[in-house]
């Protein structure tokens, strides 16, 4: 058992929203900034998607949140 105290911080749960969030593109690596909605899309499967262009290469992108720890995960859109 670990004392967390980060996790009594009220940070944590403001972060989420608004706040900008660095990605990397996952076809060229450029470094894309992404911004959490507070109204999101809903995907079928309930996951929280997104999707947006790179700016840099110009591939759409898809990304989903992942519950488990919060991530954006990003795949390149045929
Ligand atoms: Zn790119």
């Amino acid at each position: 058992m670990m004392t967390k105290k980060a996790a009594m911080t009220p940070s944590i749960k403001t972060s989420n929203l608004s706040k900008a969030e660095k990605v990397a593109c996952p076809k060229c690596d450029a470094e894309l900034k992404f911004y959490r909605s507070d109204k999101p899309h809903i995907d079928e499967c309930g996951f929280e998607s997104y999707s947006f262009k790179c700016s840099a290469c110009g591939s759409t992108l898809a990304g989903i949140i992942d519950p488990a720890d919060d991530k954006l995960l990003l795949t390149v859109s045929p």
